[in-house]
């Protein structure tokens, strides 16, 4: 029987290899882009076609590679950087494999040009699924210029994995950031389908920072700064305001490498503590640098992840400095979001009564009322939500000053000709601890978290309208404010402006990355609605389809909640009667939109058995 075991061709090999190294266009920027940082570049240039899958081309002028150095920088396990195993422990060069160029060979069509300084001729190589088709002589400046085309062109499953262009693109930038980060002293520009998309010129890690992510960094970022034996720290984190709901702009470097590692992670975010809320992240850019011997960076394809011997010393370093400069740098929470008790328990515990579900009004948790096929509205629900509207308008119009821009609910005596409906008798309120109401209503006791329940009420009225398919009222801002975003999240932004603008939010493109807003829905702070656009807009594109479908109720949960957080808990009777009287005539109001309770109701009879 003939043997049946043969060596895979090198072409062969090299593309099942190359899985591993090139996963997206993505990758090849990071691979190309570190060959170029290795190479001594200082100015690198980086042009994206169709996100990658047309051409990278990618420009250094670093020290180029001589016409043998050039073929061989192709082959597997061709290298410069290290000679034997023992350098692997000691390496301080972005790569050192000598698999990325062979890979990306064998899964593109791809052209370098490159001369060293001392030649007067280049070399240009063109090779295809790594098959070299020519090299010859060329005339090219100093430096190397790689060019990747049809990414994938051999590998069609491959190319069928990618995303959609904005998303392969965002995934290109992220990593152009990571590496523009750990070197300010190269200049970065990013062209984009022909035209040029940024560029950050050479400066400070600060300066980069800004011209990365936007002035607003500028007033905020606090320079960190530790040496002990194990560890040097240096760096910058965001003051609490600068706080977003992507983690986008948070990032770790070792020896000016960057690297994921959630035991870092954590210890950075228990140094924030509740100066953050829960889900958001404060911006980062912490640099390490620690003997080459104590991590490992070969454990990952992709070399994101790392492993430290001294991993449990450097969490506790990291959390001490970041506590320490926060510290320093004064900063208090300004504003208690989070509500660290659970109350909906605390009545449980204590009373020991069955909570009944709520009488009358039937509710539908699945109903989203942002989505256009969801029939008609509720039939049993009473058109109370209309006279909240007509009461915020009456509030406009009452209004005359700009210094008052809340609406006080304490207003509301006076608008006793708000229909309570016919089934409501209240006998009684009384306010517990400014956090609760307690109220008898017919034969039921009501228990409800006064907090909450201003956003049920308020988030019942935006949804109302906008259900109703008209727009929110916007009231103009003082001062315009201006918001600045990063490049791909200004494509985002400027496509959901009419959807924003229906939301009461007046805000239009003021230039480059710049947005302005001119005017916000009568109740809701500017600075709030400021900051859920800016959250909104770094989370646009990196949440992916379901995130979408769903915005504009994340956009209206967001400033309905931000609202209620400023409602005077302080009611007088009337003031009281009237809030019961329009929560319990409002859809869902035993819950929060996202969930959370707001009334407990006790039924009389059921506590009254408790004497027997
Ligand atoms: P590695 O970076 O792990 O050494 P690569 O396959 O990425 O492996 O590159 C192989 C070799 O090609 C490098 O070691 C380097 O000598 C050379 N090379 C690659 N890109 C460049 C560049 N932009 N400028 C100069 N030399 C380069
Ligand atoms: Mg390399």
């Amino acid at each position: 029987m003939a043997d049946i075991i043969h060596l895979l061709p090198d072409s062969v090999a090299n593309q099942i290899a190359a899985g591993e190294v090139v996963q997206r266009p993505a990758s090849v920027v990071k691979e190309l882009v570190e060959n170029a940082i290795d190479a001594k570049a200082t100015e690198i240039t980086i042009s994206i076609i169709d996100a990658g899958r047309t051409a990278i081309q990618i420009t250094d002028n670093g020290i180029g590679m001589s016409e043998t150095d050039a073929r061989m920088a192709f082959e597997r396990h061709a290298t410069s950087k290290i000679k034997d195993a023992a350098d692997i422990f000691t390496i301080r060069t972005m790569g050192f494999r000598g698999e990325a160029l062979a890979s990306i060979a064998a899964v593109s069509q791809t052209e370098l040009k490159t001369r060293k300084k001392e030649n007067e001729l280049g070399t240009k190589i063109v090779i295809a699924g790594s098959k070299i088709e020519s090299q010859e002589p060329e005339s090219c400046p100093v430096g190397t210029t790689f060019t990747v085309k049809n990414l994938f062109f051999n590998t069609p499953a491959r190319r069928k994995f990618l995303k959609a262009n904005k998303t392969e693109f965002t995934y290109i930038l992220a990593e152009i950031h990571q590496t523009a980060l750990a070197n300010p002293q190269i200049s970065f520009t990013i062209i984009k389908d022909g035209e040029l998309y940024a560029k950050y010129p050479i400066g400070t890690l600060k300066q980069r920072i800004i011209s990365i992510f936007g002035k607003q960094m500028d007033k905020g970022l606090l320079s960190i700064e530790d040496e002990s034996s194990i560890v040097k720290i240096h760096g910058f984190v965001g003051v609490p305001e600068l706080a977003r709901k992507a983690t986008n702009n948070q990032f770790f470097f070792v020896n000016n490498r960057f690297f994921r590692q959630k035991s870092f992670l954590g210890s950075i975010m228990r140094a924030y503590g509740n100066l953050v809320q829960q889900k958001e992240y404060p911006p980062f850019f912490v640099f390490l640098e620690i003997d080459p011997g104590e991590i490992d960076v070969n454990i990952h394809p992709t070399k994101t992840e790392i492993k430290f011997s001294e991993e449990f010393n450097i969490c506790q370093l990291l959390e001490a400095t970041v506590k320490y400069t926060l510290g320093k740098s004064n900063i208090v929470p300004t504003l208690d979001f989070s509500d660290p008790e659970d109350y909906s328990d605390m009545f449980k515990s204590t009373t020991n009564v069955t909570v009944t579900a709520p009488p009358k009004i039937a509710l539908n948790p699945s109903y989203n009322p942002f989505k256009s096929n969801n029939g008609p509205s509720y039939n049993n629900t009473p058109s109370n939500a209309r006279n909240w509207e007509k009461l915020f308008e009456e509030y406009q119009t009452k209004k005359t000053t700009e210094s008052e821009p809340l609406l006080d609910f304490g207003e509301t005596t006076e608008l006793s000709n708000i229909d309570l409906g016919q089934d409501i008798h209240i006998q009684s309120c009384t306010q517990v601890q400014k956090k609760y109401i307690v109220s008898v209503v017919d034969d039921k006791i009501y228990i409800i978290d006064i907090k909450r329940a201003h956003y049920r009420l308020i988030y019942n009225i935006f949804e109302e309208t906008i259900t109703g398919n008209q727009n929110i009222p916007s009231q103009k801002t003082l001062l315009p404010i201006r918001i600045e975003v990063m490049q791909h999240e200004a494509e985002s932004l400027k496509e959901a402006l009419p959807q924003l603008q229906a939301l009461g939010i007046d805000i239009e493109e003021f230039g480059n990355q710049t947005f302005v807003i001119n005017g916000t829905p009568s109740n809701i702070r500017p600075e709030m609605v400021q900051e859920t656009i800016m959250d909104f807009a770094t989370r646009i594109n990196e949440s992916g389809k379901n995130f979408k479908d769903n915005w504009q109720e994340y956009i209206v949960k967001t400033m309905a909640k931000s609202a209620s957080l400023y409602r005077n808990p302080d009611m007088n009777k009337d003031e009281m009667q009237q809030f019961v009287s329009n929560l319990l005539q409002t859809k869902s109001y035993t819950i929060t939109p996202d969930g959370q309770l707001v009334t407990v109701i006790v039924e009389i009879n059921d506590l009254l058995k408790k004497f027997n």
